[in-house]
């Protein structure tokens, strides 16, 4: 494995760093702001993230600088940034670390990322269970405003830039980009449909980028080592390194960030310290709960953007989650499940009421009681939400089920054809109450 040394996670580990401006500043922070507000044109500073490879690290892997240049340059109305720190994904914990350990390095990066669209407002719109968090950006504002490092002539200039720190109320698809412009408008969170793009048509209907928290924590390193620095760690396609959170069945989890294009097998044997009490491993989801499962077959794949997808899953939020030979893959689809069902929002009829079909199958499959012809109602109640919603949390949702079906099919037909599950002998049980 390629030795590595962290960006984002290298604060944190010096001794004594709490993450207060005086911290950050203490080690260069606020500099690369200053630089560009006096230094630097928009259309330079978007030129330098294209060119260092930058994608955004929420999910959907899209290149930052060119999300940025689809802002009008000719509006003259507002522009907004949205920061995304609704970090909802299940098995993703990555940018709760960045937000409680070292919360200026964002602020900065919302700093440069608004010079960069010609935007004076950001809102950082935080998920409602993170109150340590939100108190901990809320007192980190305040300092950078204190400090004059937000507000009015900045650093000397006329460039203004406030900041408002936006609570969520606890819902999953307020992740979702149209759905967090919606409720900070103080409607419901539900998707838009689109087009028209949130860059055309955003927040309160102005041109607005949304960005994700370690996407924007980046930049200040960028411009500060050269976008060739940033497109030297990593793969060609998949530049810089990636924070994954690994949780599950490893005997160490935790977030770890590494350059992206290391395997699998490199992230969960070396680095989380392999399978927990050292039992064979059975299933891995590489990138959040939407991500499709992958097998053991499957550990020497890159942990790129390409790699993950080559191989029928993608990278998503970052969150790896590792199951042993024990786990029961019927019961890890319907937990799954249970999960977006309950988070779907609501908006499209094969969302909201496919959720509940595939859950209610599942729970008779799992609970013993499932019936031959089930894999195949199970597939097909999938096919007909895939491509058929509003938003990306209808194929997050099948992911889970497609892929255990078509990975560990045999678990689902032994289920059925011993009516129990052989892994949990009290599962009839439980469901039943
Ligand atoms: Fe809402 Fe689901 Fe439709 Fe997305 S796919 S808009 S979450 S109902």
């Amino acid at each position: 494995m390629q030795t590595y040394e962290p960006i984002l996670l290298k604060n944190m580990s010096r001794p004594g760093y709490v993450g207060s401006l005086e911290d950050y500043r203490g080690v260069g922070g606020y500099a690369m702001l200053e630089k560009v507000l006096k230094e630097m044109s928009p259309s330079d500073l978007i030129d330098i993230v294209k060119k260092s490879g930058l994608r955004g690290r929420g999910g959907a892997g899209f290149s930052t600088g060119m999300k940025w240049s689809f802002i009008p340059k000719d509006h003259t109305g507002p522009r907004y940034l949205c920061c995304n720190a609704d970090e909802s994904e299940p098995g993703t914990f990555k940018d709760r670390q960045l937000i409680e350990r070292d919360p200026h390095q964002m602020l900065e990066g919302i700093g440069i990322a608004c010079f960069a669209i010609g935007a004076h407002q950001a809102y950082i719109y935080i998920r409602g269970e993170f109150d340590l968090g939100a108190e901990i950006i809320q007192n980190a504002i305040r300092e950078a405003y204190d400090a004059k490092l937000f507000g009015k002539d900045l650093f000397g200039t006329d460039f203004d830039i406030d900041v408002v720190l936006h609570r969520g109320a606890g819902a999953y698809i307020c992740g979702e980009e149209t759905a967090l412009l919606e409720s900070i408008e103080g409607k419901r969170g539900k998707p838009r449909t689109k087009p028209p793009f949130p860059a055309i048509h955003g927040l309160y209907q102005e041109p607005t980028v949304v960005n994700n928290v370690e996407t924007l924590a980046n930049l200040p390193y960028i411009l500060k080592n050269g976008p060739e620095w940033y497109a030297g760690i990593g793969t060609q396609k998949s530049t810089g390194t990636r924070i994954f959170s690994v949780s599950g069945h490893v005997k160490r989890p935790g977030n770890y960030e590494v350059p992206l294009g290391i395997t699998l097998r490199e992230m969960i044997y070396e680095i989380a310290g392999g399978v927990r009490e050292d039992k064979e491993l059975k299933a891995i989801i590489p990138g959040g709960a939407s991500a499709p499962f992958l097998k053991p077959e499957h550990l020497d794949a890159r942990m790129d953007f390409e790699s993950i997808a080559e191989v029928g899953s993608m990278l998503g939020s970052g969150g790896v989650t590792v199951m042993d030979v024990d786990t029961c893959m019927v019961w890890a689809a319907m937990n799954l499940m249970e999960f977006f069902h309950h988070e779907s929002c609501g908006k499209c009829t094969p969302c909201r009421e496919g959720s509940a079909w595939i859950l209610q199958v599942l729970r008779r499959i799992e609970g013993g009681l499932g019936k031959p012809e089930d894999i195949d109602l199970l597939v097909s109640l999938c096919e007909r939400i895939e491509g058929k919603t509003v938003c990306a949390f209808g194929e997050a949702e099948i992911g889970p089920i497609l892929s255990t079906i078509k990975n560990f099919r045999e678990e689902y037909e032994t289920h059925i054809a011993e009516k129990r599950c052989p892994y949990r002998p009290d599962a009839a049980l439980a469901i039943a109450h």
